[in-house]
């Protein structure tokens, strides 16, 4: 059952689970709980579509560096998985061996405890099994970088696909325009009893269940929990302070540029960090990709005239010394870009603005902040890239200076992936994280958190897939410790 929220209905049932948010986190949940028997209620905050009235809830206060978190998040059924790009490739076994980052342990799993769950993570998102991840290009050289390999989702949006099966399935009651405004906790403050519910015209209701899961995204997974402070003040999960901290996103870093001797061969090489190398180094793991210039582009009238003088130029080797005349690139240069691991920093987080949404909740404060540690994986990933590419004799890399020389924060120019990780991370002790291994918040018996903002560190890897691999491994935990009858 689908339907918009009315908050003039009372909701006296208690569902066995509720799940708030319809991302692939949230949407993945539900489907594979209610196959399994039990009575699922779905909160989702936004309608069917997107409106600027719901995206509005997103603004936040941005005062570090700039991530776009409204523009990098889609607020409406399905969540982001609308506009996501569908580039997937696994966590690596060693990132999940790794000692302390920043004196914050790192993963509390193991590698297995994801790998087990990548076939039907494959299957949700539509990645033939039998393809695998493939390397983008095949060319090796020593050193300490290999071919990446990835996968591509179609992309698989998670509201085309699983609509009508959250409509018609007879254990899902799925309410949109039904924003989550707080938990209600028992009088020892140890599980979470009713979830109330808000409509943008201000009416609300309480829903209750058994268990609860949020789902809500890297930023607004803890933001409603530090929004929850009418019993605890501090907010839900908050004892040790640690929701909303250690923020990370993957670096995207333009390290340079470079002239590759084989243009010929393909339009774009992705390499990976060798893990010896990342811990003989202390350092994050990245992706470094190039993309090759196949042949010279000219927009407007004047196109072939430009398309001449830029031949004429390339041919005669002229290009660097006419750079600043016209910057543009011949066959064989292009620019290399990353998707590099930032690590675990208390400093970087998100937390509550003094200014407050429509509903009265408090904005995300969104401060996202790099240190040492990840200037030093970007100099030591983009001096060493260099290093092989050009001893290997593929040809040669002009590094950008912030690579090269000391820089600080200021000088180093980055962007963002869209990835929003580590805010409510996996840790064994609550003084380290928010959840625990089982993704339940710490101190309460029956809240649990999906998406990648339980990644105790983020790897170079695309998030989905992973969140995907964390939510069944969710299920399979909540159906072993559930006490009413499921299906297995
Ligand atoms: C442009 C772009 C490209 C990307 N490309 C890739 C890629 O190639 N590969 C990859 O792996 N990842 C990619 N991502 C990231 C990917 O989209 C996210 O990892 C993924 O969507 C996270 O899923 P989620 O379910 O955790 O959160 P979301 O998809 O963000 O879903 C959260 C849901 O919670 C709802 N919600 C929020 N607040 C409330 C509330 N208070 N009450 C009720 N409901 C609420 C929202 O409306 C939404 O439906 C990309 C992201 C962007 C922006």
């Amino acid at each position: 059952m689908l339907l918009p929220f009315d908050p003039t209905e009372s909701h006296t049932a208690e569902y066995d689970l509720c799940i708030v948010g319809t991302g692939p986190a949230g949407i993945t949940l539900a489907l594979e709980l209610a196959n399994k028997g039990l009575q699922i209620l779905i909160l989702e905050a936004g309608g069917l579509d997107y409106t600027a009235e719901s995206q509005d809830f997103y603004e936040c206060e941005s005062v570090g560096h700039e991530g776009w978190p409204k523009l990098t998040r889609l607020r409406f059924f399905g969540g982001t998985s609308n506009h996501w790009s569908g580039r997937c490739r696994p966590f690596d076994a060693s990132d999940f061996n790794r000692p302390s980052v920043n004196s914050l342990p790192g993963w509390p799993i193991d590698y297995s405890e994801l790998d087990k769950y990548l076939a039907p993570a494959m299957k949700i998102i539509d990645i033939d099994d039998s393809g695998g991840f493939k390397p983008i290009s095949t060319t090796t050289f020593d050193g300490h970088f290999y071919p990446d390999k990835s996968a591509q989702s179609p992309p698989t949006r998670f509201k085309e696909k699983y609509i009508d099966e959250i409509k018609n399935n007879p254990n899902i009651h799925c309410f949109y325009n039904a924003t989550a405004v707080d938990l209600g906790l028992d009088s020892h403050h140890i599980s979470v009893q009713s979830i109330l519910v808000r409509h943008y015209n201000g009416g609300q209701t309480q829903f209750k269940a058994k268990t609860f899961i949020l789902a809500l995204g890297g930023i607004e997974n803890p933001r409603l929990l530090l929004n929850c402070k009418s019993q605890i003040k501090e907010g839900l999960g908050n004892s040790h302070d640690m929701v909303g901290r250690c923020f990370m996103e993957h670096l995207n870093v333009s390290l340079g540029s470079f002239i590759y001797k084989n243009p010929d061969q393909s339009s774009q090489m992705q390499f990976y960090t060798d893990a010896q190398f990342s811990n003989a180094y202390d350092i994050g793991q990245s992706n470094v990709t190039l993309s090759i210039v196949k042949t010279v582009k000219s927009y407007g009238r004047t196109r072939a005239i430009k398309n001449f003088f830029k031949n004429l130029a390339c041919e005669m080797e002229l290009s660097e010394k006419i750079d600043y005349l016209s910057d543009f690139k011949c066959p064989g240069m292009g620019n290399i870009s990353t998707l590099m691991e930032q690590s675990p920093n208390l400093h970087s987080r998100v937390m509550l603005s003094a200014q407050r949404d429509a509903m009265g909740l408090q904005r995300a404060k969104f401060d996202w902040q790099l240190n040492d540690y990840d200037r030093n994986t970007i100099k030591t990933i983009g001096q060493q890239f260099a290093k092989d590419f050009q001893k290997a004799g593929l040809g040669n890399v002009k590094l950008e200076n912030f690579v090269i020389q000391a820089s600080d924060e200021n000088t180093i120019k980055f962007s963002r992936h869209a990835h929003h990780m580590g805010t409510t991370r996996m840790s064994i002790l609550p003084a380290h994280g928010v959840v625990d291994e089982n993704c339940k918040v710490h101190g309460l018996d029956n809240l649990y958190i999906a998406g990648s903002s339980v990644f105790s560190t983020g790897g170079a890897c695309n998030p989905t897939m992973p969140i995907i691999q964390l939510c069944l491994r969710m299920v399979d935990h909540l159906v072993k410790k559930s006490t009413f009858p499921v299906k297995t």
